[in-house]
């Protein structure tokens, strides 16, 4: 007994918080104003799905303005911001060194659709600093960088096939909308209408962690299978960090199979150094694909390869693949700023550090009131389960009952001043604008709210 207290109280004493219960909702007049205007121009009100607040309560927040790791939305509510315009501000919002090159750019024009210095500038900061890319690409979402790698496996391969996990997220490509059906080796289904059955036919859809399904794969497939595409460490449905023996071992069964294993890097490129999950892993992709920060808060995406695979892109080789405004000199800039930063020594020591301490004291604290609850993090990316699992691996050891709680917990934390994105499944950014200040104020917070969800005030 005396062991077990001990125990429970061997974090810091900030981790035992004022059960405050409830806090009345923020004002939304405002954004439900605008709410009611958007719906009007826009299917659900908005440009992309996630932001319409579907699985949370009330109506979403109209932003107005960030700075540092702050946000205010339409009706002056101010929040420290977790979502970090889902991922691509690593040094928060309105950094002075991206809008000062932004703006500096701009004076010269917005865009040429002929080459620039400054996409030899920011491709030099990328290639120098990373081992796995000789040639890029530059595109304009994550979303075109990984089409255009799963097009240019295909070409290089000369195989159609492509493997990919259920839980992992690669853009709203054909291709890639597709979900596993039922058995273990299986074609995928479309996850989304429009997508063609014949798409979905050219894509397996296996799950994570478990290497006899891909040995399954590729043995029904045998020679069919281009390329095997994971996310760097999936960050899309919940925080799945693989075993670093499984990804070993898929590198090795790519070889095997003659296929390109492709990481998916648009959230962990630049998020866990310049080098992504595969320096994390010390595994060589063949294409990687990098989105989100490497453009400061621009569309910008990018895809690479060894020089050699990269010679199949067009003018070079067959595989075709072009943009208008792939490259634009003012989405250039802001990468150019804002990879600046990220190359001083130490920064994703200090932010690790950061988040390091961030995740792990809200984990005593939830350990130590028994909750059902799990804070999973690597580098600055950190997920919030409601769950007693040590480890979550694939989709399906998410709850998608636990999803509940997590409805509550939002709604706790926004009416205590903290952004985070608007689904269970997404996971939260720490950035380098985040000072102890704001990750004790948030820490408190989201301990109280923690209270609140597990003991229903
Ligand atoms: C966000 C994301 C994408 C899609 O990028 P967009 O810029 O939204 O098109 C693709 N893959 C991963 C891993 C992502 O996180």
């Amino acid at each position: 007994m005396l062991e077990s207290l001990k125990k429970m109280f061997s974090g810091n004493e900030g981790d035992l918080p004022v059960h405050t219960g409830s806090k009345p909702d923020i004002s939304r007049e405002k954004s439900a104003e605008l709410y009611e205007k958007a719906k009007t121009f826009f299917p659900g009100g908005v440009n992309s799905p996630v932001r319409a607040f579907k699985s949370v309560y009330g109506t979403p927040l109209f932003i107005q303005k960030g700075d540092g790791c702050y946000v205010w939305d339409a009706d002056g509510n101010q929040f420290i911001d977790f979502c970090g315009s889902w991922g691509p501000l690593i040094l928060g919002h309105n950094h002075p060194k991206i809008r000062e090159k932004v703006t500096e750019v701009m004076q010269n024009g917005m865009s040429f659709g002929a080459p620039t210095a400054l996409e030899n500038e920011l491709a030099e900061l990328i290639i120098k600093n990373n081992k796995f890319v000789e040639k890029i690409r530059f595109t304009s979402s994550g979303t075109e960088a990984v089409m255009s790698a799963i097009r240019l496996a295909r070409g290089y391969t000369g195989k159609d096939k492509i493997i990919k996990f259920e839980g992992c997220y690669h853009g709203h490509s054909d291709s890639l909308l597709v979900k596993a059906g039922s058995g273990l080796v299986t074609f995928g289904e479309t996850s989304s209408q429009g997508v063609p059955k014949s798409f979905a036919l050219e894509t397996i859809v296996i799950p994570l962690n478990d290497k006899d399904a891909i040995k399954a794969a590729f043995e029904q497939f045998k020679d069919e299978v281009a390329a095997v595409i994971i996310e760097g460490i999936p960050a899309n449905n919940g925080l799945l960090i693989q075993d670093q023996d499984y990804v070993e071992f898929l590198q090795q069964i790519c070889k095997d199979n003659k296929a390109l294993l492709i990481f998916d890097e648009v959230i962990t490129g630049f998020r866990l150094g310049f080098e992504g999950a595969a320096a994390h892993y010390g595994v060589k992709p063949d294409i990687v694909t990098y989105g989100k920060i490497i453009g400061g808060g621009l569309p910008v995406g990018m895809y690479g390869a060894s020089a050699e695979i990269m010679g199949h892109i067009s003018p070079d080789g067959g595989v075709y693949q072009a943009g208008t405004l792939s490259g634009n000199p003012v989405a250039m800039a802001a990468g150019i700023a804002q990879l600046t930063e990220l190359s001083r020594s130490g920064f994703y020591k200090d932010l690790n550090a950061k988040t390091t301490e961030f995740a792990e004291s809200i984990q005593r604290f939830a350990t130590a009131r028994n909750y059902k609850f799990k804070v999973f993090h690597v580098g600055s990316i950190f997920w919030f389960a409601f769950t007693d699992k040590e480890a979550i691996k694939t989709a399906e050891d998410i709850d998608p009952q636990s999803m509940d709680k997590f409805k509550v917990l939002h709604r706790e934390l926004l009416n205590r001043g903290i952004y985070i994105g608007p689904s269970g499944y997404e996971v939260g950014f720490v950035s380098a604008a985040h000072t102890k200040i704001e990750l004790e104020k948030a820490k408190r917070a989201i301990l109280e709210g923690l209270d609140v969800v597990f003991r229903n005030k």
